[in-house]
C-alpha cells in the first residue's frame, strides 16, 4: 500500500466552492482532485480512488445522493470517506445522505475550521482502515503479500493477460539450506534473511508486479506483462543479487543462495494455478540439478532436464543428491554381508 499524502476528491459544479476547497486542501499538504459533476467525479473515483470525497448534493448529470450510492456500490480497493457540502440541514436530508452512504455532513459556506475538524474524524477512519487492511493483506515478517491476497490478484491479472493477449509470468523462489541459516545462527537470524529476501524482491519489482510470501522460506512473484525470458532475467538478477554480498546479522555474515523456478502463461496453459503449478516444477528441478539456479518450464522439456524424467511417480529419488536424503547410518555392513544384503541396506 503506497504511503504519502491523502487523495481528496471534490466534487461540486461551483468553480468557486472547488477553487476555495482545493486551496485549503491543498495548503494542508493533501492531494486534490477537481470534478464539476457527479458523473466526472465517479470517473475520477474508479479511475484512482481517493480517500476522501467531498461532494455537492446539487450537481448536473449526477447528483452527490446518486454519486454516494453508486461510490458504494462500485468494487473500489479501499474505504472512501465521504462528506456532504449541505446548504441546509434538514433531519429528512441528513438521513437521505446517510442512507445513501455518506459519512459526515458540512455546511455551505464552508469554513476552514468546520471542514478541518470534520476532516479528522475521516482521516482516522482512512488510517485505520489501511492499518487493518495491511494487517489483512500482508504477511506481518516480511511485509510481502500474504498467499490469500495474491491468489486473488493473480486471478485478476490472468483474466486481463487472456483478455488483452498479455505475457504473465511466475517466478517461484525457494532459499537454498535455509534450516542451516536457523541451525546455525538461529531463527532471528533465519528471520533476517527472509526480510532482506522480501526487501530485495520488492526493490527489484515494477509497482505492477505483486510479491507474496509463499510459504516458510518460499516466494512467490508474479510478474505482469513480462514473457518467460523476460522473468528469467528478472530472476537471474535476484539470484546474483542474494549470493552477493553476504548479510550482515548483528556482525555475523550470512550467505545464502535461492533457486528459482518460473513458468508463463504460453498458449497450453489453461489458469494462473497451471503456471504456478509449472514454476513449481521447475523450481523443484532447479534443486535437484544443483540449487542457486533459474529453471524455466519451458526448459524441462530439454532431455536433461525432462519433469518426467525426475518426476517423483516415474523416480523417487532420480536427480537427489545423497546429502539431501541423507541421515546417519545405524546399521553397518558386515565384511562376510553379501551384496544383495548390501543392496537392501541401501
Ligand atoms: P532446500 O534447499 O531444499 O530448500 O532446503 P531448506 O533447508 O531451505 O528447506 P527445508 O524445507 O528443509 O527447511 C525450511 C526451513 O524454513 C524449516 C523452517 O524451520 C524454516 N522456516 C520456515 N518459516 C520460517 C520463519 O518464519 N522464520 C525462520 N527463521 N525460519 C523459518
Ligand atoms: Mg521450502
Ligand atoms: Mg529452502
Amino acid at each position: 500500500m503506497p504511503n504519502g499524502p491523502l487523495k481528496v476528491l471534490v466534487a461540486d459544479d461551483d468553480p468557486a466552492i472547488r477553487r476555495l476547497l482545493y486551496h485549503l486542501l491543498r495548503a494542508r499538504g493533501y492531494r486534490v482532485t477537481l470534478a464539476p459533476d457527479g458523473q466526472a467525479a465517479l470517473d475520477a473515483a474508479l479511475a484512482d480512488c481517493p480517500d476522501i470525497l467531498i461532494t455537492d448534493w446539487n450537481m448536473p448529470i449526477l447528483d452527490g445522493e446518486q454519486l454516494c450510492r453508486q461510490i458504494r456500490a462500485a468494487s473500489l480497493p479501499h474505504y472512501v470517506y465521504i462528506v456532504m457540502l449541505t446548504a441546509q440541514s434538514q433531519s429528512a436530508d441528513l438521513v437521505r445522505g446517510l442512507d445513501a452512504g455518506a459519512d459526515e455532513f458540512l455546511a455551505k459556506p464552508v469554513q476552514s475550521g468546520e471542514l478541518f475538524a470534520r476532516f479528522q474524524a475521516g482521516v482516522r477512519v482512512v488510517q485505520l482502515e489501511k492499518n487493518l487492511r495491511l494487517l489483512s493483506e500482508r504477511d506481518p515478517l516480511t511485509g510481502a503479500l500474504n498467499r490469500r491476497t495474491f491468489l486473488a490478484q493473480c486471478e485478476r491479472e490472468w483474466s486481463r493477460a487472456q483478455r488483452y493477449a498479455q505475457p504473465l509470468s511466475c517466478v517461484l523462489l525457494d532459499i537454498d539450506f535455509f534450516k542451516k541459516i536457523n541451525d546455525q545462527f538461529g531463527h532471528p537470524a533465519g528471520d533476517a534473511a527472509l526480510v532482506a529476501t522480501a526487501r530485495l524482491l520488492a526493490s527489484q519489482s515494477r509497482p505492477c508486479d505483486y510479491v507474496c510470501r509463499y510459504g516458510g522460506e518460499e516466494f512467490l512473484a508474479l510478474l505482469p506483462q513480462t514473457d518467460e525470458a523476460g522473468a528469467r532475467q528478472w530472476a537471474d538478477r535476484i539470484r546474483l543479487a542474494l549470493e552477493s554480498p553476504s548479510l550482515d546479522y548483528h556482525g555475523k555474515a550470512l550467505s545464502f543462495t535461492a533457486s528459482f523456478g518460473v513458468a508463463s502463461n504460453t498458449a497450453d496453459a489453461l489458469s494462473v494455478e497451471q503456471i504456478v503449478d509449472r514454476a513449481d516444477q521447475a523450481l523443484l528441478v532447479a534443486k535437484q540439478s544443483g540449487r542457486n539456479r533459474v529453471v524455466a518450464f519451458s526448459g524441462l522439456q530439454d532431455d536433461t532436464l525432462d519433469p518426467a524424467s525426475l518426476s517423483q511417480s516415474n523416480n523417487p529419488l532420480a536427480g537427489v543428491a545423497a546429502r539431501d536424503i541423507m541421515s546417519t547410518l545405524v546399521l553397518c555392513l558386515r565384511e562376510q554381508d553379501t551384496i544383495a544384503q548390501a543392496a537392501a541396506l541401501l
